[in-house]
C-alpha cells in the first residue's frame, strides 16, 4: 500500500506542478515582465492576437466558401487546411520573436552584471593610483606622475562608461529611481558652465548663456537632469571646431522650460541624423576624429528628459552645427 500511495502522491505533485508552470506560462504580465517588455510587444500577447486573426479568417472562409462551394466536407477541408497552416506559420513567427526576446534579456543581464562587478575594481584602481601619486608609498619621478596621470585618466573613462552602462540597464529594467524636486534650472546651468569653462578653453570653444528673467523653477530629478545637460554641452564643445562656439538658451514656453544648446560644430549627417538617440551609435563624421565615446550619452538623456514629463529634440547641418534641446515641466503652483 505504501508504495502505492506514494506514486499516487508523487503523480500528484508532479500534475499540481506542471499546472502551476502552465498557469505561469499563459499568464501574460508575467511572461511579460520576464522579457521586460510591454504587453504588446510580447510574444504571448502576439500569439493570442494572431489566433484570434486565425479563428476570424477561418470564420470569414467558411462564410465565403458555403456561398461558392456546394460540398459542406470541401469546405470543412479547406477551412482546416488554411487555418493549419496559418496556424503553423504563427507559432514560427512567434517562436523566432520569442527567441529575440530572450536573447535581449539576456543580453541586458549580461551587461547589468558585468557593469556591476567591474564598478569595485574600477574604484580599488583608483584609489590605488591616488595613493602611490601622493607620494606616501615613496617618492616618485616626474616621469612617473606623467604616466600616473594617464592611468588614472583611462581609469576615470572606465569608471564613467561603467557608470553609464549601470544607468542604461536601470532604464531596460524600468528600475531607474526618479527622485523629482523643484529647482531653478538657470542656477544649475550656471554651475554646469563654471565646471566646463577650462574644457572649453582647451578646446578653444567660446560659451554664452542667455536666459529670461524671473524664470520659474523646474519640476524633476536634479541629479538626472545635471546629467543631461552635462552631456548636451560636453557634446557641444568636443564636436566643435577651434573657434567655434555654444550659446545656452533657457526660455518660458507655456507650461514648460525650454533649453537649448546651440554649437557651431562639426554637424550630424542627414542620414545618421534617425539614429541619433538609439543606443552605442555614433555618427560616421565623428568617428572619423574623436575615437572617445560611447554613444550612449544622447539614448539616456532622451529617457530621463521622457520619464520628467519633459521632450527633447535636436536640429543640425553638417559643417555647420547642431542644436540640440529639451522641454521640462513647471512645477504647478
Ligand atoms: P558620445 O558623445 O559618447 O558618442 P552621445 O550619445 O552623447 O555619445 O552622442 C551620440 C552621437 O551623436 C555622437 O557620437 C555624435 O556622433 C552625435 N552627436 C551628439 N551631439 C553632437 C553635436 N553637438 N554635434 C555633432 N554630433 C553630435
Amino acid at each position: 500500500m505504501q508504495p502505492f500511495g506514494f506514486i499516487l502522491w508523487f503523480l500528484c505533485y508532479n500534475s499540481l506542478m506542471n499546472f502551476k508552470r502552465i498557469l505561469k506560462e499563459l499568464n501574460l504580465f508575467v511572461q511579460c515582465k520576464h522579457y521586460r517588455l510591454p504587453l504588446w510587444q510580447c510574444p504571448q500577447f502576439l500569439f493570442l492576437i494572431m489566433g484570434a486573426l486565425i479563428a476570424l479568417t477561418s470564420a470569414t472562409t467558411y462564410a465565403i466558401g458555403t456561398r461558392y462551394i456546394t460540398d459542406p466536407a470541401l469546405v470543412a477541408f479547406i477551412v482546416l487546411l488554411l487555418s493549419a497552416i496559418l496556424f503553423i506559420i504563427s507559432f514560427l513567427v512567434v517562436q523566432s520573436f520569442e527567441r529575440l526576446a530572450e536573447a535581449n534579456r539576456m543580453k541586458s543581464e549580461f551587461v547589468s552584471i558585468v557593469s556591476h562587478q567591474l564598478r569595485a575594481p574600477l574604484s580599488n584602481l583608483r584609489w590605488a593610483l591616488e595613493l602611490l601619486m601622493s607620494g606616501r608609498l615613496g617618492k616618485i619621478e616626474e616621469k612617473q606622475v606623467e604616466y600616473f596621470k594617464i592611468l588614472k585618466e583611462n581609469v576615470s573613462r572606465m569608471k564613467e562608461l561603467v557608470s553609464d552602462l549601470i544607468v542604461v540597464s536601470r532604464i531596460e529594467t524600468a528600475s531607474l529611481p526618479l527622485k523629482k524636486e523643484e529647482f531653478s534650472l538657470v542656477k544649475l546651468v550656471k554651475e554646469i558652465l563654471a565646471e566646463f569653462e577650462p574644457f572649453a578653453k582647451a578646446s578653444n570653444v567660446k560659451l554664452e548663456f542667455k536666459s529670461e528673467k524671473e524664470l520659474p523653477l523646474v519640476f524633476g530629478d536634479l541629479h538626472q537632469i545635471k546629467q543631461v545637460i552635462e552631456n548636451l554641452i560636453d557634446n557641444a564643445i568636443r564636436y566643435n571646431k577651434s573657434k567655434g562656439e555654444v550659446k545656452l538658451k533657457i526660455e518660458k514656453r507655456g507650461k514648460k522650460l525650454y533649453f537649448e544648446v546651440k554649437d557651431t560644430g562639426i554637424g550630424i549627417p542627414k542620414e545618421d541624423q534617425k539614429y541619433i538617440f538609439q543606443k552605442f551609435f555614433r555618427s560616421g563624421n565623428v568617428l572619423k576624429h574623436q575615437t572617445q565615446g560611447s554613444g550612449l550619452g544622447l539614448f539616456i538623456a532622451k529617457s530621463i528628459i521622457e520619464r520628467s514629463g519633459g521632450q527633447i529634440g535636436f536640429e543640425s547641418e553638417e559643417g555647420k552645427g547642431s542644436t540640440f534641446w529639451f522641454t521640462l515641466p513647471i512645477k504647478q503652483q
